[in-house]
């Protein structure tokens, strides 16, 4: 597959009365197709060579004009401006319930050797009941929960009274749970079923690896409790419709493809997400992070595997990447942390065990609390405070984005990935750039040259006709 030609497509007017402007993009072009993004509003549009020509002479039809108009391109009075920043509403819930956790994988960055607290009732109940609080304001009957330890799943029963206790009052929330898969019995996972929880189970691919970075608390390897774990998920009614979180480190770069291999053909997954492990102060073993060349390379790599193993007959999808498709085609922000730039403290926060809001999960740095639960303040009026004032809100740039196609959906990228590898949030999150600046033209290359696969790694979602 060739490279797409970028060029900046620069705005202009139009010369009649309506005043009409065209307020420029980034053109991508290849095989006399061409898409165009804009970086403000994350708006896209796919046209074909004579309409890309007009655009260009600057002789739009009529028809093109409306076009352009509707996806935030061109702008008349009067017209619907495209909304680049997002609201302060938040719809994501972390919960901090415990620390305590049975394994001690090596890229953790949570101080577990000394912590077993899980948070009492009495707090729990009041953060529930200060969520529930908010929603009644906001006018909100659905939110998402996910519980966050340690393994959440040690404190299962507190995972149960956060749904029965919001739906009590009205409110329906969708629990997503991360877990080490290691406490699911067939017990759990019928109930977890039943009460229609989303698990996804932590493995880091291939048997060997797994066992390297993620062990026991008493030093034994976890394979095999995970395996079972995940066995009891499906048998409990989840079949193959459970999550996949793989960390993915240095270990796991040569055996890339060997992992998707192992997910598709033998676990028989059909989605699964790879996050690359995230450089923190507190890792113990620094060894284990990417250097931007190796993220490149895997980003490469990763999209290239998954095409082959569709075209072989394996529908299987990685999670980041189909989020990313899905920005550039119709910014629907399928990712509420990061589809729009970070979304914390606007659409997701986190609650610590002492009541404390947050955020984002980054719990271990109490200056950026924006308040309490128990301050007697409503959560919009904590938020919008924290934004004027706290770190975690300063703008994330660097030069590189000055002219970045990306931008809308990247914007500096994770602020908690600047945290914890620099103390403060200054520059941008080199990680998601790198991923960012390799597999957006990665995507726009195959949505120009092979637009059939789109309909494939979209799992239907997104098709182009
Ligand atoms: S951080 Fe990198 S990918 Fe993100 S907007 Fe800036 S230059 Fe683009
Ligand atoms: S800090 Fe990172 S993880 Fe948290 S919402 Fe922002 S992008 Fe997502």
């Amino acid at each position: 597959m060739h490279n797409p030609t970028t060029e900046i497509l620069k705005p202009y007017s139009i010369n009649n009365d309506n005043k009409i402007e065209f307020v420029g993009g980034h053109g991508f072009s290849n095989h006399k197709r061409h898409l165009i993004l804009n970086r403000e509003f994350g708006s896209s549009i796919l046209i074909d060579h004579e309409h890309y020509q007009q655009l260009k002479n600057k002789i739009p039809t009529d028809d093109l004009q409306f076009k352009l108009i509707q996806r935030g391109f061109m702008k008349v009075p009067g017209s619907h401006e495209c909304q680049s920043e997002e609201s302060i509403l938040p719809k994501f819930f972390i919960i901090d319930l415990t620390q305590a956790c049975n394994f001690r994988c090596t890229y953790c960055f949570r101080h577990l050797e000394k912590e077993s607290k899980t948070i009492s009732t009495k707090v729990l109940d009041s953060i529930i009941d200060y969520i529930a609080d908010y929603c009644g304001k906001t006018n909100q009957r659905e939110i998402h929960i996910q519980p966050w330890g340690g393994e959440p799943l040690i404190a299962w029963d507190k995972i149960c009274r956060i749904q029965d206790r919001l739906k009590g009052k009205g409110i329906t929330s969708i629990i997503t749970i991360e877990s080490n898969a290691s406490l699911i019995t067939k017990k759990l996972a019928k109930e977890a079923y039943q009460r229609d929880i989303r698990i996804g189970v932590s493995i880091d691919g291939l048997e060997e690896i797994h066992n390297l970075q993620r062990r026991l608390a008493n030093g034994k390897p976890s394979y095999d409790k995970m395996i079972q774990g995940m066995m009891n998920l499906r048998e409990g009614g989840y079949g193959i419709r459970h999550g996949i979180i793989s960390v993915f480190t240095k270990n796991s770069l040569p055996h890339l493809e060997e992992m998707l291999e192992f997910f598709a053909v033998e676990l028989k997954v059909d989605r699964f997400k790879l996050n690359i492990v995230k450089d923190s102060p507190v890792m113990k073993d620094k060894g284990l992070c990417l250097s931007n060349s190796e993220i490149k390379d895997f980003q490469l790599r990763l999209l290239k595997k998954l095409i082959e193993l569709n075209k072989r007959g394996y529908p299987i999808i990685e999670l980041n990447v189909l989020d990313k498709l899905q920005n550039i085609l119709n910014r629907n922000k399928s990712n509420i942390c990061i589809s729009r730039g970070c979304m914390g403290g606007k659409k997701m926060i986190a609650f610590d065990m002492d009541g404390r809001i947050f955020p984002c999960d980054i719990t271990d740095y109490k200056e950026e609390a924006v308040g309490s639960i128990f301050d007697g303040k409503e959560l919009i009026t904590l938020l919008e405070k924290a934004h004027k004032e706290k770190d975690f809100f300063s703008e994330k740039t660097s030069e590189l984005c000055t002219d970045c196609p990306w931008w809308f959906f990247c914007k500096g990228g994770c602020t908690t990935a600047i945290k914890y590898k620099k103390g403060v949030v200054k520059g941008v999150d080199a990680a998601e750039c790198v991923s960012n600046r390799t597999l957006y033209p990665e995507l726009v290359k195959l949505i120009l040259n092979e637009p059939e696969m789109v309909k494939v790694l979209t799992k239907n979602k997104l098709e182009i006709v």
